[in-house]
């Protein structure tokens, strides 16, 4: 008889825990994954893929009217919400199917049932009440909007709402300064509604470079987008049609949708993980170490229930390092630095590495900064920039951040996060001849510091 029913039981059916599990099962692990919703979990069902397909079907809106410029006629557009959403819905539903195929395939026994930790070797199976055993458990069980406590906020909605309205919201109000609120305020005024974006500090995107934030909200502005930054909602109330959102400074807004984006917890609540002696943070996250173990050695988790850095090929790969250590005799640490972004707003950002502010505190650095109109725009007749800056270290000549806004932000950076992660220098990216024209040439063209 085997000491226990499995070798890992995997809570969660998102990236990281179906990275972790297929890995696992694969490396002959005896495996089980409990799903409570579906499989594919945030980034597939109310995350990366629906919200870009989203921003694709936002970007469309500049596009006819930059058409103009290059001598087409196109007769006014017009826009169909429900088509979008039920487009949107099949292909989830389409991905869905592939993650619980890869499942089988690689052998994981799958659950559909919420799952708790009874102790350090035990799972609950709260679907039939089953309490089955295992060597391992994983944690995967991701994160959830958080929405502060005032007046009225149970009348405001979240990401996963917005993914899902019933009727295009012609007026919306998105709160935030982070990715979710900044792409969906974008994603909302590109589809065509008024939209106000309300942020509770001098300037959004906190955490990114200081050029970038700056080149970013001109940039909204420009596009419409109604930027009410050192502002906040005191209040929401229903009106017969829509929501009034009273300001902290007492100025009145009327919205069909009233989008808050203010960041997401842990997933950890009535798991059972204090009971089990798992220690937690002071966020709720499951605290681990770099081999992504928890303080009980048999429980471990990756993803954003570890409030490590929320992005799903980050939780990936903390997963895939799971399995490696665990089941594949490859002890292998997630490795978080130099990871690459993007942000898909319009324009779009990019980024990887140190922000200027960030590498000054521990380098003497040098800037290279180009803004530019790129050749789209020159027959489009749009006034818009785009933004490229490498942050240099003056001993080392590394190239310590790359950032860019503008088109394709999101598909150059990727590119530019191999030569950063490779450690590649000023000057390494001065002898990479340019492929002419593009917008990117640039990163390899900027010669002169401008600090
Ligand atoms: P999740 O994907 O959240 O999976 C956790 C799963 O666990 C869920 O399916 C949940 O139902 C299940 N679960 C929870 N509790 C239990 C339980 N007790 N029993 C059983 N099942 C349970 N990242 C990017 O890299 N790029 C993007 O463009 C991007 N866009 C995003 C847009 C939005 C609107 C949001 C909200 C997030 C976005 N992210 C993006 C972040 C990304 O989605 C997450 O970092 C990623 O999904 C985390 O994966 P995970 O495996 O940790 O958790
Ligand atoms: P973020 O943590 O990025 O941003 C939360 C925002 O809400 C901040 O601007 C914060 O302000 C503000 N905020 C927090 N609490 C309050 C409050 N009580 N009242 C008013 N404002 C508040 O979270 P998101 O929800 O935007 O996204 C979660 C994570 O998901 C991201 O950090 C990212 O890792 C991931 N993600 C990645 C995407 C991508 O890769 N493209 C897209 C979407 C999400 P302050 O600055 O003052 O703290």
């Amino acid at each position: 008889m085997a000491e226990f029913d499995y070798d890992l039981f995997v809570i969660g059916g998102g990236s990281g825990g179906v990275r972790a599990a297929r890995m696992s099962a694969n490396y002959g692990a005896k495996v089980a994954l409990a799903e409570e919703s579906r499989y594919g979990g945030t980034c597939v069902i109310r995350g990366c893929v629906p919200k870009k397909l989203l921003v694709y079907a936002s970007s469309f809106a500049e596009s006819f009217e930059d058409a103009a410029g290059f001598g087409w006629t196109v007769s006014a557009p017009s826009f169909d919400w429900p088509r979008l959403i039920a487009a949107k819905d099949k292909e989830i539903d389409r991905l869905e199917g592939v993650y619980e195929r890869n499942l089988g395939l690689a052998g994981v026994e799958t659950i559909r049932s919420r799952a708790t930790v009874v102790d350090p070797h035990t799972v609950r199976l709260e679907a039939d009440g089953r309490e089955v055993s295992a060597k391992h458990i994983l944690i995967a069980t991701g994160g959830a909007p958080f929405v502060p406590d005032f007046p009225g906020s149970e009348l405001a909605g979240t990401s996963n709402d917005a993914l899902d309205l019933e009727r295009f919201p012609n007026r919306v109000i998105v709160v935030g300064g982070g990715y979710i609120a900044c792409e969906f305020a974008c994603i909302f005024n590109g589809l065509g509604a008024e939209v106000t974006q309300v942020y509770r500090r001098d300037l959004f995107l906190r955490g990114f470079d200081m050029d970038v934030r700056r080149h970013m909200a001109e940039a909204m502005r420009a596009k419409g987008v109604d930027l009410r930054f050192n502002s906040d909602i005191a209040e929401i109330s229903a009106l017969s049609e829509g929501y009034e959102a009273v300001l902290t400074d007492g100025g009145r807004i009327a919205a069909d949708f009233i989008l808050y984006a203010t960041g997401r917890d842990p997933n950890t609540a009535g798991l059972g993980l204090e009971q089990a002696g798992v220690k937690l943070t002071a966020t709720g996250a499951v605290a681990v170490d770099d081999w992504s173990q928890s303080s009980v050695p048999s429980i471990f988790a990756v993803g954003d229930v570890t409030d490590r850095l929320a992005l799903t090929p980050v939780a990936i790969r903390e997963g895939a390092a799971f399995a490696d250590t665990v089941f594949g005799a490859k002890p292998t640490k997630a490795d978080h630095s130099d990871v690459a972004t993007a942000v898909f707003t319009q324009p779009e950002i990019g980024t990887v590495g140190l922000s200027e502010e960030a590498a000054r505190e521990s380098h003497d650095v040098e800037v290279y900064r180009s803004a530019f109109r790129p050749m789209l725009h020159t027959l489009s007749g749009r006034d818009e920039k785009m933004l490229m800056k490498l942050v240099v270290d003056k001993a080392s000549r590394r190239v310590l951040g790359v950032h860019i806004v503008g088109h394709g932000a999101g598909e150059m950076i990727q590119l530019a996060g191999i030569a950063v992660k490779m450690g590649a220098t000023k000057e390494d990216f001065d002898r990479t001849v340019a492929v002419h024209p593009t917008a990117a040439e640039e990163l390899v063209t900027m010669r002169e510091p401008v600090a």
